[in-house]
């Protein structure tokens, strides 16, 4: 099945021009390097790696704020991929390591179990609208959050008017279980929502070149067994119940207007709640020799970097997309 799927990919290509395919999930990212998709693709087929990891696109000025809270006694929780996250002097394992009140959790169950002995604990929340539904529900039970929750469409919208030549993108699996594959249309690009076997992802890729092949700019769902149209309406729901949009920073992207989510009510936003603290926290540019920024915009590789793979690797990453599974340059260190 596979095999027929690359035949007809090899067919479809011949005589096409150069073609640039993007992916904007790790999850993509790691399948693709896993499987050496890109080397059996015709040579005008090319992949690239968007900003699909949420932890490398976590701005430093965020780390240092979560830090700062911690140095000041506010107990956080938050998921481990956040804790070796570079912040300009400290990340939140050297913060964890000063002895303060910081908490690794694997759910939303877990903060509530801490909450019980620590009345003011801090939800660090983090990720793509898969994620949110989860902050959602804590925000519901009241839970003070510190948001850098961020929506995927915006910065696509945002790369499509950058310098990179972008002709069609896979839509993030996980992501659309949220948000469903209507909205997708806005994009107007050819554009394939896939699942995270490798034949799903050769579907998707020849589900885009017929597209750009006749001119068609929509979405082509191949993952329905769990995408629908509409999404999780219950999910949304809640997140229309608790969060309001607003503008993000993205780490080495920089603000994108509407592109993330905050919580509606202020007494649970640890950057209101806390902004006596926060307003003293000054951050750092990123390590100038780190090429994140160019990463996650798919402008160069990571290959690319001069600190791949000798200064920078996974136990000891010198920028955020070797910090996270996710991350393109922490994914490119794993399989290369
Ligand atoms: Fe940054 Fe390391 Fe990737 Fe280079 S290899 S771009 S330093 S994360």
């Amino acid at each position: 099945m596979v095999g027929s799927l690359l035949r007809d990919i090899h067919n479809i290509a011949k005589g096409m021009p150069d073609v640039s395919i993007m992916e904007v999930c790790g999850g993509h990212t790691n399948v693709i390097m896993r499987y050496g998709i890109r080397s059996l693709l015709p040579k005008n087929i090319k992949l690239i790696s968007g900003p699909g990891c949420p932890v490398c696109v976590t701005s430093q000025k965020d780390i240092d704020s979560v830090v700062a809270l911690a140095l000041s006694g506010v107990p956080i929780a938050t998921y481990g991929d956040m804790f070796r996250v570079p912040g300009s002097n400290m990340s939140l394992e050297d913060v964890k390591v000063n002895g303060t009140k910081i908490f690794e959790v694997l759910s939303t169950t877990d903060v509530l179990d801490l909450a019980k002995e620590h009345k003011d604990i801090v939800f660090f929340g983090i990720g793509f609208e898969t994620t949110v539904p989860m902050t959602a529900y804590l925000l519901e039970k009241n839970i003070c959050v510190y948001s850098t929750h961020k929506l995927m469409i915006p910065p696509m919208k945002a790369l499509l008017k950058d310098e990179i030549k972008i002709d069609g993108f896979i839509d993030p699996g996980h992501v659309s279980t949220i948000i469903g594959y209507n909205v997708w249309d806005e994009l107007n690009v050819p554009q394939a929502i896939s699942g995270f076997s490798p034949k799903q992802i050769f579907e998707s890729v020849y589900e885009i070149l017929k597209m750009i092949k006749s001119g068609q700019k929509s979405v082509v769902n191949c993952y329905d067994s769990v995408v629908t149209c509409d999404g999780n309406i219950k999910a949304n729901d809640l997140i229309n119940k608790t969060m309001k949009v607003s503008d993000a920073e993205w780490r080495g992207i920089g603000v994108i207007p509407n592109s993330g989510l905050e919580p509606k009510d202020d007494e649970c936003n640890a950057k209101i709640k806390y902004q006596e603290i926060l307003k003293n926290v000054k951050s750092e540019k990123d390590n100038s020799a780190c090429r994140c920024s160019e990463i996650l915009k798919g402008l160069i590789e990571p290959k690319d970097c001069k600190l791949f793979g000798n200064v920078c690797t996974s136990s000891a990453p010198k920028g955020a997309c070797m910090v996270s599974d996710e991350g393109t340059c922490s994914i490119a260190y794993r399989y290369s």
